[in-house]
C-alpha cells in the first residue's frame, strides 16, 4: 500500500515516497505524526491568509480594554470602599 501525506507548500495529497511535490516543488513533509502533517499545510495556509491570526489577536484586545475598565471599576470602588462609599449611598 502506497503512503501518503499532505504537501506542507499546497496542502495536496502526494505519495510519500517523492521528494518534491509535483504541484508546487515544495520538498515532501518526512517523518513525524499524521497531526503534524496534516497541521502543518493549514498552519502555513493560515500564514499566508493572514486573516485569521489578526482577528484573533484585534478579539483578544477587545476583551483585553474590557477586562481593564472592570478591573478599574473594582479598584475604584474598593479603594472608595470603606467610610465613603455609605456616604455616597446614602
Ligand atoms: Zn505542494
Amino acid at each position: 500500500m502506497e503512503r501518503v501525506v499532505f504537501c506542507r507548500g499546497c496542502g495536496k495529497l502526494i505519495n510519500a515516497l517523492w521528494l518534491y511535490c509535483p504541484f508546487c516543488g515544495s520538498p515532501v513533509w518526512k517523518g513525524g505524526s499524521f497531526e503534524a502533517a496534516v497541521e502543518e499545510p493549514f498552519a502555513e495556509l493560515e500564514k499566508k491568509n493572514g486573516t485569521g491570526l489578526e482577528e484573533r489577536f484585534a478579539r483578544m484586545e477587545r476583551d483585553l480594554d474590557a477586562l481593564e475598565r472592570d478591573l478599574d471599576t473594582i479598584i475604584d470602588s474598593s479603594i472608595d470602599g470603606g467610610n465613603a462609599e455609605n456616604e455616597k449611598n446614602g
